[in-house]
């Protein structure tokens, strides 16, 4: 089967991979519909994480299940599924808390930019959508799978919700996403950190009320002009920078929450300034399981289309295409076709 590597900074292949299996009781095997480059994706391509030998690339994905091990219950040939990027139990007690992502059996995927992937803990891992979807809601369930997950926990985490503001830092898939699920917990204001014209577009599209251009400090302070001195109620970063970071906390007010998803590189904070934030910070990887039930159903019923952030779709034999797209920033999101 092909699949994607990724050898170098830069240096992404599809190649001739092995066909994966049923090892384990507990596993099965999809045949992916859909997948994508996500941009967590790029901190590797850009050398901002060092590759120590050839990786599989890929961790989003929706598929129909091939075979399944001994075990599997939940989940049978045939079926459409999505799951997300880190493989679950879905029984263990953190689990059972709404944390799958820190499950005490998690397993992070990976290698899913190919035809064929194996999930581990699939019963706890794989929700099977009712029937077949229609070919227009893949790209959706495909976002649902990550980013749309991980936008939902930022805003959750962020404690979005009626009568609320909402700053988003970061305007790639997941803060757009970000701004999608803030409109759907009923914020009342909903700020959009954007300088890209086809990205602020669409932030507003999904629920964005203000675009602020200015980053750092200076964004900060505008979301404080905009908010009688005090800063934003909830905010979401979802860029992984320090800038961001700081930003995300400059621009909460005193007993605000920040839901912070983008991978943290580098990031420190000051003691100092949280002690006198009084901001509550909260986020990680997305329990991306947790949401997925409630997600497919807002997709099915039509009533989200989250689809949207993926502005570029290749077949996989051009996956490096993608990359380079997403890198230079001229795809907001890149959906491979398999
Ligand atoms: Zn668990």
């Amino acid at each position: 089967m092909r699949g994607v590597v990724m050898h170098a900074a830069g240096d992404v292949r599809v190649e001739d991979l092995p066909m994966p299996t049923v090892t384990e009781p507990t596993d099965a095997v999809i045949r992916l519909a859909a997948t994508c480059v996500c941009g967590s994706d790029l901190w590797p391509y850009r050398g901002a994480d060092e590759i120590r030998r050839p990786r599989p690339m890929g961790h989003e994905y929706v598929g129909i299940v091939e075979a399944v091990g001994s075990d599997v219950m939940t989940v049978k040939p045939g079926d459409f599924v999505v799951g997300s990027f880190i493989a679950s139990d879905n029984t263990c007690e953190i689990c059972r808390s709404g944390y799958q992502s820190g499950c005490v059996h998690r397993v992070g995927m990976s290698g899913a930019q190919a035809e064929y992937l194996r999930v581990p803990l699939a019963d706890g891992t794989l929700v099977a959508t009712p029937g077949q979807p229609e070919a227009e809601l893949v790209p959706s369930l495909l976002a649902a799978s990550d980013v749309l997950g991980t936008g939902w926990f930022a805003a959750a985490a962020a404690q979005a919700g009626p009568g609320k503001t909402v700053a988003v830092v970061g305007d790639g898939a997941v803060g757009l996403l970000g701004v999608l699920a803030a409109r759907e917990m009923g914020a009342e204001r909903i700020i959009a950190f954007s300088r890209h014209a086809d990205r602020q577009a669409l932030a507003r599209e999904f629920g964005a009320t203000d675009i602020v251009t200015e980053r750092g400090d200076d964004g900060a302070a505008v979301v404080k002009e905009m908010t009688h001195g005090l800063g934003a109620h909830s905010v979401i970063e979802a860029v992984g920078t320090q800038e961001a970071m700081l930003q995300a906390i400059n621009s909460t007010r005193a007993g605000g929450h920040v839901g912070f998803v983008g991978v943290s590189h580098d990031v420190e904070i000051p003691g100092r300034l949280l002690f006198g934030s009084h901001v509550a910070l909260h986020g990680g990887p997305a329990p991306v399981r947790r949401y997925l039930p409630e997600l497919i159903d807002l997709i099915r019923q039509r009533r989200i289309d989250p689809g949207k952030v993926f502005d570029l779709a290749l077949p996989l034999e051009d996956a490096a295409e993608a990359y380079r797209a997403m890198d230079e920033r001229r795809a907001i999101k890149a959906l491979l076709q398999v």
